[in-house]
């Protein structure tokens, strides 16, 4: 009975949900839409009844270019450049580093580099001025945000390591967080994607914690893209799921980002039906691929996956409509992707002539877009004129021959073809160069994996060896500590094996942050860790020692149970020591720690 009356009660209530709230949420979503518009033309009536060198122009041409930056740079760039002579000379910093970094961002947005970066500059300059700190950091953030478009990441972390030293000094915690998100993104397309997940994490926390729901779930999205880039693909989809099963609460943006790397997700997995569909979703539906880095990255992963399919012409096809749908939309590295691999499937086909154009328009973009940062790019910029200017030279010595030789036809032939020779072998030169950095990269990344325990992801024996040899260079003394998880064996008989993987998961990530940057942590095997140290003498050793049982009995623990590891500690010089050797004594000393009832430490002697 009483359940009966529940489960109506149940249904009732859905009802009132379907007919009630959603309209509602609707309306409240029109009213906003409305009253934003509304704003606007106020501001704007306001602003028509001034003269334009009136002063009390300027905080209405402000909001203005405010209001506009995102949904039309062109205008916003207006507003700020009618600001812009209002403000007095030397007066007031704030106001004018305010205007130039609306400036700077219109200008980001609108494609234009170079006046972008002179804006951004002067901002920062008045906004030292201020010594306010928040407006500073906001104007060290827009600098990041230039040089990750510009897939400049060395300059981009630099700006984004000082918008977050001066946003930690200001109350504007929301700021703070939205930097932590685009170092986190710049983090994963260098590859330092641990580091990666650890900003977005903080940056989800922060949302969380002023109750920015639709933030937090965009710094979701970059976590769950990390889990994605670190492999770790179960987590990575779990979290795209659940971000997309949130669809109606969540920006236009962070539903564009996750769908296209769920559609990764599942071509990781080799589910290629359910990626084909994904990927084909960013690419026609509106909302899906509003965001033109997604929309992007969607016609590359498509257009790669039906080339591996053999579906060349499709392939073809997708490279060339990306190309036009995300020209001067998006960063430069996903435009150039595009090219580059359009040109390298149209040179495997033997498409030769389309792909020494796909080549030079590719070279064309490139130039207009890029900008000269920093010396890597003058250094390719130089290299890459110098192959033109042989190629050109070798074009002219060419030409000259034609014209001497006007007469004979068959020699005219000879010319075209050597021509035609010389560029083919000029593409095929670059592309081997190309292809033995991509090697290169690989082979960076196979030693790092085989460095690399796959359960815990920090280090494996193989690891410990290489820092022992590193240490014997910097350090006199080594302490070696042998951590073993207590009563293990029964924790897994009692909760399972998956619960004790996710203990050893979690407890290594506490062990790595405690340790510091000189000392080495790795997962030897089973549920035993090793910790090197270098030291100056035994007690400092037994003290870190201590410090970390102790901390790990009172912070670890998973589903209530409390996990507690006891500690050998042996110690050397590193000269003489050798890791064999230091286990041994470690592990006799675990033992004692072990009779002597555990979640302690004991030292070799
Ligand atoms: P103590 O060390 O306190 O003497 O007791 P213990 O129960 O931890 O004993 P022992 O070190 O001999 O047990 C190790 C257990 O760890 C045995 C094995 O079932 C478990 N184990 C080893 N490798 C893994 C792993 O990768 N995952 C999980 N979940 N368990 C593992
Ligand atoms: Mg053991
Ligand atoms: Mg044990």
């Amino acid at each position: 009975m009483i359940n009966e009356s529940a489960s109506l009660h149940m249904a009732v209530s859905k009802k009132v949900v379907v007919s009630f709230i959603f309209p509602l949420l609707f309306l409240v979503y029109t009213c906003c839409v409305f009253a934003s518009d509304r704003r606007l033309n106020t501001l704007e009536e306001q602003l028509s009844g001034l003269q334009s060198s009136d002063v009390s122009r300027l905080p209405l041409l402000i909001e203005l270019a405010e209001q506009y930056l995102y949904q039309d740079p062109a205008q916003a760039e207006q507003y700020a450049l009618q600001a812009l002579p209002l403000i007095s000379e030397g007066q007031d910093e704030s106001t004018r580093a305010r205007v130039l970094r609306l400036l700077g961002m219109a200008s980001i947005y609108l494609g234009k580099n170079s006046p972008a970066l002179s804006y951004l500059t002067q901002a920062i300059a008045a906004a030292r001025i201020t010594k306010d700190v928040h407006l500073l950091s906001v104007c060290y953030r827009s600098a990041g945000v230039y040089y990750e478009l510009l897939a400049d990441y060395d300059n981009a972390v630099k700006f984004y390591i000082e918008a977050i030293k001066y946003g930690r000094l200001s109350d504007n915690i929301t700021d703070l967080a939205m930097v932590y998100n685009n170092l986190g993104n710049v983090l994963n397309s260098q590859g330092d994607y641990v580091e990666a997940a650890d900003y977005f994490e903080q940056a989800a926390n922060i949302h969380k914690s002023t109750q920015n729901h639709e933030m937090a779930m965009n710094a979701s999205v970059g976590l769950a893209t990390s889990y994605l880039k670190q492999q770790r693909y179960d987590k990575a989809l779990q979290l795209f799921k659940s971000i997309l099963a949130d669809e109606n609460s969540i920006y236009d943006f962070t539903y564009s980002e996750a769908s296209v790397n769920l559609a990764h997700v599942y071509q990781a997995l080799e589910m290629n039906d359910k990626a084909i569909a994904m990927y084909t979703h960013v690419i026609e539906d509106p909302r899906a691929g509003s965001y033109p880095q997604a929309l992007a990255a969607a016609y590359l992963g498509l257009a790669k996956l039906y080339a591996t399919l053999g579906q060349f012409d499709s392939a073809l096809s997708l490279y060339k409509r990306g190309i036009v749908k995300v020209k001067n939309k998006t960063s430069v590295e996903s435009e150039i992707e595009l090219y580059e691999n359009l040109a390298l499937l149209e040179l495997k086909l033997g498409f030769y002539e389309d792909a020494a154009n796909t080549q030079a328009e590719y070279i064309a973009r490139r130039n207009a877009i890029q900008p000269v940062t920093q010396a890597g790019m003058i250094k390719e910029l130089e290299d890459q004129l110098k192959s033109e200017r042989e190629l050109t030279s070798l074009q002219e010595a060419l030409l000259k021959r034609e014209r001497e030789a006007k007469h004979s036809s068959l020699f005219l032939l000879t010319s075209v073809v050597i021509s035609l020779f010389c560029l083919v072998l000029f593409l095929a030169l670059r592309l081997r160069h190309q292809k033995m950095l991509r090697l290169e990269q690989a082979n960076a990344s196979l030693l790092i994996a085989s460095e690399t325990d796959p359960l815990t992801r920090i280090g494996n024996r193989r690891f410990l060896d290489r820092k022992l040899s590193r240490m014997r260079v910097n350090a006199s003394q080594i302490a070696f500590l042998l951590l073993d998880v207590d009563h293990f064996k029964e924790l897994n008989d009692t909760y399972g094996h998956a619960m004790g993987d996710d203990v050893l998961v979690l407890l290594a990530d506490k062990l790595n942050r405690l340790c510091r940057k000189d000392d080495a942590i790795a997962r030897i095997g089973g549920e035993e860790f090793v910790i090197l140290l270098s030291v100056v003498d035994q007690e400092e050793a037994l003290l870190f020692a201590e410090r970390v049982r102790e901390y790990v009995a009172s912070n670890v623990a998973e589903a209530g149970a409390r996990i507690t590891v006891s500690i050998g500690v042996a110690e050397g010089d590193t000269d003489k020591a050798s890791y064999d050797e230091l286990y041994k004594q470690a592990d006799m000393a675990l033992y004692r720690a072990k009779t002597a009832g555990r979640n302690c430490v004991r030292v070799y002697a």
